[in-house]
């Protein structure tokens, strides 16, 4: 059974999850291979019975799929009976409750999102905001994030989401939180908003401003080429987006995908959503001062022992120049 765990010298949260791998053997360092064949990929079509039974399907023809979304195999938290949580000494430990997804976003066992068609990202996006929503009636907070490519954390290469429900709000977004209540606080206005203004106007970090989105490189990149893809109008939830939205947001992130992939190549990296916590997690007045947005994090390089150890990230790329060359890339041009 998954723990979530918070030991008294930091304070942050661990969850430890043996179910997910517990061999020596499990643990030794490969290369993960770039594209995995596709026979035995439990996301491709005909091997259905190889995934938990699926929790939404959007039918497809001749009575089959186009997308699908199935609890995770090894969820790193799930629905357990309640655990006594009192602490002993000075460890505290919760039960890993919560909920552990995989969104698959289509038969298509070799193309990213930005190869598939307008449509079916939207169906994909429209999937993302079902779960999230189903999932935030129970838990506080629902994360939506994507590993792609060796070195980002995917398992499995047939191009997938994942989505992860917690108990808790989240260290990170309790972070961003605090930072923006105390930015409403001081100033009365959200803060991204008021980013979104000062970014425009410089330019410098933009890399496309369409009428609902902008995507730009965050001026503390942590990585090279890390970008932000923001709504330019305020909404402080993923979730709300209506459908005229969800197709705007839907065709910006495959623009951007496309961007990095013809600057850089099929790159490993992780889609991180930023948003705002489910009722649950009890934020009073969220939503005029909290602003969603969805973070693209390429990995190129690796934190090493600093990053560990302080927390603070050295970043060879200025994101100032990380967008000059992304605003250069003309699509199949
Ligand atoms: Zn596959
Ligand atoms: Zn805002």
């Amino acid at each position: 059974m998954p723990e979530l765990r918070k030991g008294p010298l930091v304070g942050r949260w661990v969850i430890v999850a043996p179910e997910r791998g517990r061999r020596p053997s499990d643990f030794r360092v490969e290369a993960a291979p770039e594209v995995q064949p596709k026979e035995g990929c439990p996301f491709c079509p005909g091997n259905e019975h190889l995934t938990p039974p699926e929790v939404y399907r959007v039918p497809g023809p001749g009575g089959g799929w186009r997308v699908r979304v199935v609890p995770n195999k090894f969820p790193a938290l799930s629905d357990y009976p309640a655990l006594d949580p009192a602490p002993q000494g000075p460890f505290l430990r919760l039960n890993g409750v919560g909920a552990h997804e995989v969104v698959i976003d289509s038969p298509d066992h070799a193309h990213d999102l930005d190869g598939l068609s307008q449509e079916q990202v939207e169906l994909v996006v429209e999937a993302w905001v079902h779960r999230l929503r189903a999932l935030g009636e129970r838990f506080h907070y629902v994360q939506l994030f994507r590993n792609h490519g060796g070195g980002s954390g995917a398992s499995l290469s047939h191009p997938h989401s994942q989505i992860i429900a917690t108990p808790l709000v989240p260290p990170e977004v309790e972070g961003r939180l605090k930072a923006a209540l105390e930015h409403w606080r001081r100033h009365g206005t959200c803060v991204v908003c008021t980013l979104i203004e000062k970014e425009l106007s410089s330019g410098v970090r933009v890399v496309e401003a369409s009428e609902r989105f902008l995507v730009l490189t965050p001026y503390d990149s942590r990585f090279p080429f890390e970008l932000s893809i923001v709504p330019r109008f305020h909404s402080h939830d993923f979730r709300s987006m209506n459908p005229k939205d969800r197709a705007a947001f839907a065709a910006t992130l495959r623009r951007t995908l496309a961007r990095i992939k013809r600057l850089l190549g099929d790159i490993p990296y992780n889609l991180c959503l930023q948003t705002s916590p489910t009722p649950k997690g009890d934020w009073p007045g969220l939503p005029v001062w909290y602003h969603w947005q969805l973070e693209l994090l390429p990995r190129l390089t690796r934190p090493g022992g600093f990053e560990w150890g302080t927390g603070i990230y050295i970043n060879p790329m200025p994101p100032e120049e990380a967008a000059r060359h992304l605003r250069e890339v003309v699509r199949g041009g």
